[in-house]
């Protein structure tokens, strides 16, 4: 197929009209293309996912009107792939283990006036602490981290095509740019078996995806998933972020903006068309 995107959920709260967004966008634009869209329960945070959001996108989603394939991979399910994955990275010398904190990173990057700790798209920006430790010390409460650096050097940049139109065009990875904006980022949280980042390059390489559709606030998370599609050997998809739903206040809605739920919609008599008009298609 030369057009499968996906809509990538996490049940940790009820849809709202952001997600609404995502997935109609999706879905309209597969259908426009011939193509297919399927979706994806990002469910690898166990200790956040609940079975009772999960059935709730499955109802959500249908009365929108929307339809995908069965079945419909749950990342819970795949721990054993992501494994895999990481010991491939492991292999190539790439990970590490690490013992530290929230509280510990913010003490080694230095004091708050400073201005540090900085924050890139995978949360706080790494100093390095950990960085010598070997593999083999590893413990079960050690996140494991990609030395960027090392990463880098396997010369592994690629560079990946973006059609959404904030930020249209071909962006080539920046060695620097990763370095000091992004740093080594985590492959494995604490008690989780992987982390988003893993999960999701895996996942949309595993599944043929051609074209990665969500939100904006992710496309600083790019050049992540596209160093990593460099690292594994995996294709690199087409991608496209899109604009984010605010709220009156111009803030983006979050899952704990339980007063946008497409539930609550729904229940006040709310159609799926409302729902298209609400967030402007
Ligand atoms: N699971 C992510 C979320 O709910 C989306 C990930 C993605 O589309 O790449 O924000």
């Amino acid at each position: 197929m030369n057009f499968l995107t996906r809509f990538a959920p996490s049940p940790t709260g009820p849809l709202h009209l952001g997600h609404a967004y995502s997935a109609l966008l999706a879905h309209d634009m597969a259908l426009a293309e011939g193509g297919g869209f399927l979706l994806r329960v990002e469910d690898i945070d166990q200790s956040r996912s609940r079975l009772q959001w999960e059935e709730q996108i499955y109802q959500d989603l249908t009365w929108l009107g929307l339809q995908w394939p069965q079945p419909v991979i749950r990342q819970s399910d795949r721990l054993p792939r992501y494994r895999q994955a990481l010991e491939m990275l492991a292999a190539m010398g790439l990970v590490y283990p690490c013992r530290c904190k929230r509280a510990d990173i913010d003490a080694a990057a230095g004091a708050p006036q400073e201005g540090v700790p900085r924050f890139g798209p995978d949360g706080r920006i790494y100093p390095g602490t950990c960085r010598d430790r070997p593999l083999g010390d590893a413990g079960p409460d050690d996140a494991l981290r990609l030395d960027m650096q090392k990463a880098i050097d396997t010369g592994a940049l690629r560079s990946f095509q973006e059609t959404g139109s904030t930020h249209a065009g071909r962006h080539a990875l920046d060695a620097e740019a990763l370095l000091t904006g992004v740093g080594d980022i985590i492959l494995v949280r604490r008690n989780m078996g992987s982390s988003y980042h893993l999960s999701v390059v895996v996942d949309d390489a595993d599944q043929n995806i051609t074209h990665v559709t969500r939100g904006e606030d992710l496309f600083d998370a790019t050049q992540i998933h596209v160093l990593l599609q460099g690292l594994l050997g995996l294709p690199t998809p087409v991608y496209h972020h899109h604009r984010l739903i605010r709220d009156a206040a111009g803030k983006r809605l979050a899952k704990r903006d339980d007063a946008r739920a497409i539930t609550l919609y729904r229940q006040q008599g709310a159609s799926p068309a409302d729902i298209r008009a609400m967030v402007g298609m």
